[in-house]
């Protein structure tokens, strides 16, 4: 089927509207059509390059709502009507090591993106900035119903992204969290680990957004512009979350981790972070990674979110201002997530 989305044409280039096909409904898959698309800073990493060479035109979004339309024959666990989500994987082997302990997403196969990615079928994925997608149904979740729908759309990647890492690094009652940057992904781990009981404190650019960050969650905002406050905070964390989508300097934020802390970095930048081993051998501490999260942690990640009455801070906003909307991104000009109303893309 053909369907409406918008796409960027060449790296750097202004997204634009244009149609693509959605394949036919295979036995396992569904049809959903697409509410809210959420603009995750990778969609802009993506269509401007900076990780290498895309199969453009790409059409970005992996933040996705929507309400089933058509399941297919073997589909048992939908129906017409559901409301679903689907967030930065569609596929993966399903077999492998990894697979089998719910970590799809470290795939050995290598999992397969909601866009830009080549499918198990050789078709190039593409993402949520549509009105409709077709996905495989173990890889779509259940949205529950008490959280409103553009605010869940962000959960599927700002959401799972920050809640992994809390979690396996054990953010909770007794210890002490800090993010760095407060974006999409910055906003969303304040709200989760306050609500798995952390004390948490903001490391911003500025303070700007000090209010907000207090309103969020946040037991403490420092402005990391200030050198005193690397002076202040040193040895201070248990964990550090870093979401900024720049290079920092990760000696100076390392140096606020206490013995064992872990600094777990989820930002992406395109250029290489660099790190002196001193930081680490110092107080024990550890830096890390961690990429998005398996199906079943994303599902108990919406259910967590949905008991805790946790959404995203959204701007709802239509198709034509998507452009308008990266350039905010880009200039850390978000509160805190742009979500696309995809019954705009014409
Ligand atoms: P975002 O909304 O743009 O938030 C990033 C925040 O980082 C900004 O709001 C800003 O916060 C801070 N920042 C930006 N530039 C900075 C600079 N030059 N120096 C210091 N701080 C700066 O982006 P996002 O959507 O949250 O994504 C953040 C990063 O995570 C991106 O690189 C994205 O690709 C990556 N990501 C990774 C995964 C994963 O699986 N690991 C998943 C999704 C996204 P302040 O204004 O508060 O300083
Ligand atoms: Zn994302």
């Amino acid at each position: 089927m053909r369907v409406n989305a918008y796409a960027a044409p060449a790296a750097g280039q202004p997204l634009t509207p244009t149609t693509i096909e959605r394949r036919s409904v295979g036995a396992n898959d569904v049809l959903i059509e697409i509410r809210y698309a959420g603009i995750c800073h990778s969609d802009i990493h993506t269509v401007n390059g900076d990780w290498g060479p895309q199969p453009y035109p790409v059409v970005p979004g992996h933040e996705i709502v929507g309400v089933v339309a058509e399941v297919g024959a073997d589909v048992t666990r939908r129906q017409v009507g559901d409301r679903v989500g689907v967030g930065c994987m569609v596929n993966s082997c399903g077999e492998c090591t990894n697979c089998r302990n719910g970590d799809e997403q470290y795939c050995l196969d290598g999992m397969v993106g909601t866009y830009a990615a080549t499918d198990r079928d050789g078709t190039t994925t593409q993402g949520g900035y549509s009105t409709h997608v077709v996905v495989d149904a173990d890889y779509v979740l259940s949205v529950p119903d008490g959280i409103d729908p553009a605010a869940a759309a962000p959960l599927l990647c700002a959401g799972i992204t920050t809640y992994a890492p809390l979690r396996r690094w054990g953010a909770g009652p007794g210890k002490r969290v800090a993010v760095v940057g407060l974006g999409g992904l910055g906003h969303m781990a304040v709200k989760i680990a306050h609500a798995l009981g952390a004390e948490v404190t903001v490391l911003s650019q500025t303070l700007k957004k000090q209010e907000d960050g207090l309103r969020l969650g946040a037991d403490d905002y420092f402005a990391t512009s200030d050198p005193g406050t690397f002076e202040q905070l040193a040895s201070r964390y248990d964990l550090i979350i870093n979401t900024v989508s720049a290079g920092i300097d990760l000696d100076a934020y390392l140096g606020l981790l206490g013995v064992d802390g872990t600094l777990v970095n989820v930002g992406a930048p395109a250029e290489p972070l660099s790190v002196n081993v001193f930081s680490l051998l110092n107080s024990r501490r550890s830096f890390a990674g961690s990429m998005i999260g398996g199906i079943a942690l994303t599902q108990e990640m919406l259910d967590f979110c949905a008991e805790h009455g946790i959404g995203s801070e959204v701007e709802v906003i239509a198709a034509d201002q998507i452009n308008e909307a990266y350039e905010r991104v880009l200039a850390s000009d978000v509160r805190y997530r742009f979500v696309i109303d995809t019954s705009t893309i014409a």
